[in-house]
């Protein structure tokens, strides 16, 4: 079984990460944030969906 292990935190659960988690994928494969650290971070990665997610 695969875990799931945020990037800002450290965070991790097993098997998939749950759906308010945020996903990126960059040079170094994907990137995972929580869901806690995704709303800390809300500005900066909304900022970068425009430029990576679609
Ligand atoms: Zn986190």
């Amino acid at each position: 079984m695969d875990t799931a292990s945020c990037s800002v935190c450290g965070t991790t659960v097993e098997g998939d990460p749950p759906l308010t988690w945020s996903a990126s994928t960059g040079p170094r494969g994907r990137t995972l944030v929580c869901d806690r650290c995704t709303r800390d971070n809300v500005r900066s990665i909304e900022a970068k969906l425009d430029e990576e997610w679609w």
